[in-house]
């Protein structure tokens, strides 16, 4: 129900929305508590070759909330987005995945172990993203190669000149990058080439009925045959059935990751399990 105020304003008095906004506002109020209060956690989950090694991790950002518990991204990362709140936390996330990277060189079973660090377009976009970088990098004394930059179609290409430009930046020092959820945003593949790429990462969606659905099979294929064609590597998410594996070993993919194989897993228990795992097993 809308009720015309004096002008041209409106109104809404709509109790389910009213909730609704006040439920948002006390997420952003202990959202801005959660950096100061020390609530945020990076989950790893593991990224597998052919051959069943781990040859990386991706880290996934968590919310250890007194009152809400343990909360997934996908209910605070938009209103992080959204409130500018991404900004440190993303810093953060950054800074704690370039510790993790130099703690883990003094460690022969972790020292070889890549890190994927997913970005937002709000964090990407601050003119001094590179430079923010290239200081966790040094601070930490991690490798550069190691780290993957997890970037969204969208995301590049709402400036693709400038993208270009800060991921060179990065890619000279060794920084790899990968789009992140390929084959959901605008699809537009001459970008691709234009890029400065590591690997693309085929999104769950595509994955979930592979072997099921043609279309799916189709779209699977001509990542993976158009990522062969352009010399980029390809890691599928997602992975859930060993069908799914197979289907896409048989095309071409080169990494997975997925529940198939393993979970997000704290940092603890990641660097526990690949402690106690043999060097070279396969799932
Ligand atoms: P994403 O980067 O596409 O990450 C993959 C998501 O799929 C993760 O969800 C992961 O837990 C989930 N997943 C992995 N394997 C499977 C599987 O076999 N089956 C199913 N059903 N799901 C699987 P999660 O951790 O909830 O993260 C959701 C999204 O939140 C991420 O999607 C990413 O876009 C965003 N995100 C996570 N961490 C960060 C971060 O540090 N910064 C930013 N900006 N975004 C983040
Ligand atoms: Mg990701
Ligand atoms: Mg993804
Ligand atoms: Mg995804």
């Amino acid at each position: 129900e809308a009720k015309v105020q004096r002008g041209n304003t409106v109104r809404l008095f709509d109790p389910s929305m009213q909730a609704a906004v006040s439920a948002r506002a006390r997420l952003v109020a202990d959202l801005k508590e959660a950096l100061p209060q020390d609530q945020l956690r990076l989950y790893l989950q593991p990224q597998f070759n052919a051959e069943g090694q781990v040859v990386g991790a991706e880290a996934l950002l968590r919310w250890q909330h007194p009152g809400r518990g343990l909360v997934a991204p996908g209910q605070f990362i938009a209103v992080a987005e959204e409130s500018e709140l991404i900004v440190p936390i993303g810093r953060w996330v950054l800074a704690t995945a370039c510790e993790m990277l130099g703690r883990w060189q003094e460690q022969p079973h972790l020292r070889d172990v890549c890190l994927s660090v997913n970005v937002s377009a709000r964090q990407f976009r601050q003119p001094d993203f590179a430079a923010q970088v290239a200081q966790c990098l040094d601070d930490a004394g991690a490798r550069p190669h190691l780290l993957e930059l997890e970037l969204t179609e969208s995301l590049v290409l709402e400036n693709v000149v400038e993208s270009i430009a800060k991921m060179h930046q990065l890619r000279t020092r060794g920084v790899r990058f990968a789009v992140d959820d390929f084959g959901t945003g605008y699809s537009s593949l001459a970008y691709l080439t234009r890029l400065p790429l590591h690997r693309l990462k085929i999104d769950r969606s595509f994955v979930l009925h592979l072997g099921e659905r043609s279309s799916d099979d189709v779209v699977v294929q001509t990542i993976l045959g158009m990522a062969r064609n352009l010399e980029l590597d390809v890691i599928a998410e997602g992975v859930e059935t060993q069908q799914q594996r197979d289907f896409l070993g048989a095309h071409g993919c080169s990494t997975y990751q997925g529940y198939l194989f393993a979970r997000p897993m704290p940092v603890e228990q990641f660097e526990e399990w690949m402690r106690a795992r043999p060097a070279a097993a396969a799932p």
